[in-house]
């Protein structure tokens, strides 16, 4: 199928290519979810040029669609490095000062879908419809003269080498025949939620130019599992606030999150958990003897906790803690710390009370893993920036060749900015390869 516009006449074209039944393309474009199609949307030459977008999936957008429960969290109001990991900040920061917040909101505004800010600091379409935010990027791909193709697995890239120069720099095949190209892009994003289409096929094309991949390539923004009977899973389906947190092996702080915090049937989801998850893995992997902590009391210390079981005196710890955390925890957290939580806490035995104390103000937990990258949101690691020339995230190794979004070892946090980075490594990269084919059609 093929949706999207008809192109512009074939600028790139060769006899020699067409009598081998082999298409040219001056940019092909390998995925067409968020950055695949914001890189397309943001070339803007003035000379006329085939670029052709193709995506493996039966559904185009598979991702904006599903992205913040159908409702698409386009951005976040407040988008800095700090919200990423992955790559250096510094790398980080210099892509995204180029395309920033206010840049994706007058993106989109240009096209019809305006963006109102939740509480938590979110943006959202104000038709609270994904559907819309995919329809402004296909009208954009469009009002460039892009084609998109799809269902079209690319199933290798391909270096051409002219001994003469000129002439296309790429190849690109699969199952419905070859491309040459003069620039490709590489926005096949990573592993997370396979069946949209991304199962990690752009990192063996990066690898075939030289490019590296991050040794480990970990589901990020994903649910923690925790052992079978942990009594937090008998807690299905309650929410709550709570800080998680990631505490070195000599007690330092190394990450902490607070926010809402979701009890299942397999373990721990909810932004806080999602959030700390890629840290906790992280560190898992290299067995680095860091703890992950549950706060039910975000802020409270310890000491300060004992203190206010100390002094409710006659109270229980049911009446002591009601307002501030669901009741059915309180009784796991009773329970786990074996006092009745009816009685009143001065019959509490001081060992007990300074259990309770601990449990409420920092549970350590220990996941037995996460739900694998069917249930991430992001891939953590990829290609390193370090490997981009980042005013135009052209590959160093690879000259014509770029790489964007999630292929790139970067994974922001819950809030909008995975996509910001989709947005602004895209719009990089369509301005730099605008300025290629206008120089390229001068010179
Ligand atoms: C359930 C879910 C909800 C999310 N919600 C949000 C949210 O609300 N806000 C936010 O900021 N982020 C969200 N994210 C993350 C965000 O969707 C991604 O970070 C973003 O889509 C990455 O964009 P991308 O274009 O780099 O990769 P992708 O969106 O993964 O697109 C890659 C495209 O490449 C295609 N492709 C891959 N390999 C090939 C191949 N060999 N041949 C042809 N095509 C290929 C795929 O079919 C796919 O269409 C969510 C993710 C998930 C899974």
């Amino acid at each position: 199928m093929t949706s999207a516009a008809g192109h512009a006449p074939d600028g790139a074209g060769g006899a020699g290519a067409a009598d081998r039944g082999v298409e040219r393309a001056d940019v092909v474009i390998v995925g067409a979810g968020a950055a695949g199609l914001m890189t397309a949307a943001s070339i803007r030459c003035d000379s006329p040029a085939r670029i052709l977008l193709l995506d493996g999936a039966r559904t185009l957008g598979a991702k904006i669609l599903v992205a913040g429960g159908g409702r698409c969290n386009v951005t976040h109001h407040a988008v800095d490095e700090r919200a990423y990991a992955g790559s250096t900040r510094p790398a980080i920061r210099k892509v995204l000062r180029r395309f920033g917040v206010e840049e994706t909101i007058a993106f989109f505004a240009e096209r019809g879908v305006t963006l109102k800010r939740e509480e938590t600091g979110k943006l959202f379409p104000t038709t609270d419809e994904a559907r819309t935010v995919l329809d402004a990027l296909l009208a954009a791909v469009h009002e460039v003269g892009a084609e998109i193709r799809h269902p079209c697995r690319v199933e290798r890239v391909e270096p051409i080498e002219h001994a003469n120069g000129g002439g296309p720099s790429f190849r690109v095949r699969g199952p419905w025949g070859e491309v040459e190209s003069r620039y490709v892009v590489l926005a096949t994003g990573g592993m997370a939620l396979p069946k949209s289409g991304s199962d990690g096929a752009g990192y063996g094309f990066a690898r075939r130019f030289g490019h590296s991949v991050t040794e480990a390539v970990f589901p990020a923004l994903v649910p923690l599992l925790l052992p079978e009977g942990h009594p937090l899973r008998g807690l299905s389906g309650l929410t709550f606030d709570a800080e998680l947190r990631l505490v070195g092996p000599t007690g330092k702080v190394l990450e902490r999150f607070t926010n809402s915090t979701l009890c299942t049937h397999f373990g721990l989801s909810g932004p806080s958990v999602l959030d700390i998850s890629r840290y906790w893995t992280a560190e898992r992997r290299v067995d680095s003897g860091v703890r992950l902590e549950l706060a039910c009391l975000p802020g409270v210390v310890r000491e300060r906790c004992h203190e206010e079981l100390v002094g409710a005196g006659g109270v229980s710890l049911l009446a002591h803690l009601r307002g501030r955390i669901p009741e059915r925890l309180i009784r796991v957290v009773a329970d786990a710390a074996g006092v009745d939580p009816t009685v009143s806490l001065r019959q509490v035995p001081k060992v007990q009370r300074q259990r309770l104390a601990h449990l409420l103000t920092g549970w350590p937990l220990e996941p037995t893993g996460d739900r694998g990258f069917t249930h991430a949101e992001v891939t953590a690691g990829g290609v390193p920036l370090a490997e981009l020339r980042l005013e135009t995230m052209e590959s160093r190794v690879r000259p014509g060749l770029f790489l964007v979004g999630e292929i790139c070892d970067v994974d922001g946090r819950i809030g909008g900015f995975n996509f910001q980075w989709a947005w602004a490594s895209g719009f990089v990269a369509g301005r730099a390869i605008t300025e290629r084919l206008d120089l390229g059609a001068s010179g």
